[in-house]
């Protein structure tokens, strides 16, 4: 069978072409399966990898995507099978996609007062038969934004919180949420649709310096930069170690 997982970090993550993993993904939403599609990036990697009630939830998923440039040159230095990047956006919409070609109910949650909103419009926009059937703002109390994603019964719920917010949500809430189809962290991906954030010029985005550019145009990211150097370093000398842990721990 060919090998569609390889780990970094102690990280299962799913190297399958993006054709391929949407194709999956609609036939499992049509067939009542639950799924949490993880973006995996060098900080969530760096964030969690030492936390191991983190990396096994993440690991019992099945479509942890390479989300960042960094994991795939992380697959690259030790010769995995990674070659595909798959921006989190670009999921996003696809799946906004997938949800008015089978008429499911999306729910937005996260991002500043409005932002939701704005973001909805312009989906509608671009997917008009898009059932959004719930939006909620980021900054309200997490169980206002819980009771309210559990009473309007979504079938995909899109969290934009920012990370490690957003995965932490999710995984606290794993239980409460498990009537969902889909459930995916989103990131900043709302500011981005709503048009509030510019995304990065495609300069930047066919070099895959996005982040540089977030971070030019967001100095206070600029202490994450410590922590992709220690994902570099963690890659390049510890990677096996943690991944023979989780692997033994299986
Ligand atoms: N955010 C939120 N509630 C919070 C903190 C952040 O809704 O308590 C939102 C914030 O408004 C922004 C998103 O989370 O829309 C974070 O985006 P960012 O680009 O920082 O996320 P990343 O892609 O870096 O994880």
């Amino acid at each position: 069978m060919k090998k569609i997982y390889e780990y970094i970090l102690g990280f299962k993550i799913n190297s399958s072409p993006e054709n391929e993993l949407l194709n999956n993904i609609e036939k499992d939403l049509n067939s009542n399966k639950k799924n949490i599609i993880f973006n995996i990036n060098p900080l969530i990697l760096i964030n969690h990898y030492k936390d191991n009630k983190t990396v096994s939830i993440i690991n019992a998923e099945k479509y942890n995507i390479p989300d960042g440039i960094g994991v795939v040159l992380a697959s690259k230095i030790h010769r995995g099978i990674i070659k595909e990047r798959i921006r989190g956006i670009d999921l996003f919409l696809d799946i906004c996609n997938i949800a008015q070609k089978n008429h499911k109910r999306v729910f937005l949650y996260g991002s500043k007062e409005g932002v939701a909103n704005k973001a909805k419009n312009e989906l509608l926009k671009k997917y008009p038969k898009l059932v959004i059937c719930g939006i909620e703002n980021g900054y309200v109390k997490e169980n206002i934004a819980l009771e309210k994603i559990i009473e309007f019964k979504p079938d995909i719920l899109f969290v934009a919180l920012g990370s490690p917010l957003q995965e932490e949500f999710i995984i606290n809430n794993k239980e409460l949420l498990s009537n969902i189809s889909i459930i995916m962290p989103i990131g900043g991906s709302l500011d981005v649709v709503s048009g509030n954030i510019k995304e990065a010029p495609e300069f930047y985005k066919k070099i895959h310096l996005e982040w540089l550019y977030r971070m030019i145009k967001e100095p206070k990211r600029f202490k994450e930069l410590y922590k992709l150097i220690k994902f570099i370093l963690v890659v390049l000398f510890r990677n096996n170690c943690y991944n023979k842990k989780v692997k033994e721990d299986l």
